[in-house]
């Protein structure tokens, strides 16, 4: 079985989307190497001022992370929606997938309900692994168009 953590947490890092936006690349570049290391899969959201991750792999390992991450002051309030054991990863070829709210996936985020900015103190897991799964496609979908056009 593989386990899951699904968390949010609130942004601490000021600053508009530029700086968010390398704080994302920073926080994502160090996520692969270890991850790879830790054979952690999973997807980071970031929406506005709040992040939701799902982490998924060997349990020690998972709360090994979580329990690192937890402590990193770029976020704060850092709060677990779910743990649960899965069949299988939901994230296989993601270190760590993330993506920011963008216009571009403005429209993944309506079909999903979410008008405005995500509010995770009333998200359930179930909500924030089925975003991140179209979001992760859509990801997916954009790496494979790039491939093709290079
Ligand atoms: P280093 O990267 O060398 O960092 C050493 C110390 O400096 C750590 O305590 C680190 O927290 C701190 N630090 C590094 N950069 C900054 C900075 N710009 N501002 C403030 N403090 C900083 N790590 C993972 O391994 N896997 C994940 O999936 C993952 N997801 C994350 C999701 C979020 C929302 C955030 C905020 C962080 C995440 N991290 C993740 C990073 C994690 O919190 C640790 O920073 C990282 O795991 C430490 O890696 P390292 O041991 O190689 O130390």
């Amino acid at each position: 079985m593989i386990h899951q953590l699904v968390y949010y947490s609130r942004n601490t890092v000021p600053g508009g989307d530029r700086a968010m936006l390398t704080n994302m690349r920073e926080i994502l570049s160090v996520s692969q190497r270890n991850n790879a290391r830790d054979a952690i899969t999973g997807f980071l959201i970031f929406d506005t001022q709040w992040f939701v991750q799902i982490l998924e792999g060997e349990r020690g390992k998972v709360t090994e992370t979580y329990n690192r991450i937890a402590r990193d002051p770029r976020h704060a309030s850092a709060t677990i929606l779910n743990v649960r054991d899965v069949p299988a990863r939901l994230f296989p070829n993601w270190t760590m997938g993330g993506a920011m709210r963008t216009p571009d996936v403005q429209e993944i985020y309506l079909a999903h309900g979410f008008g405005g900015p995500i509010d995770p103190t009333r998200l359930k897991s179930e909500q924030v692994v089925a975003l991140a799964l179209d979001l992760q496609a859509f990801e997916e979908s954009r790496r494979q168009g790039r491939r093709l056009a290079s």
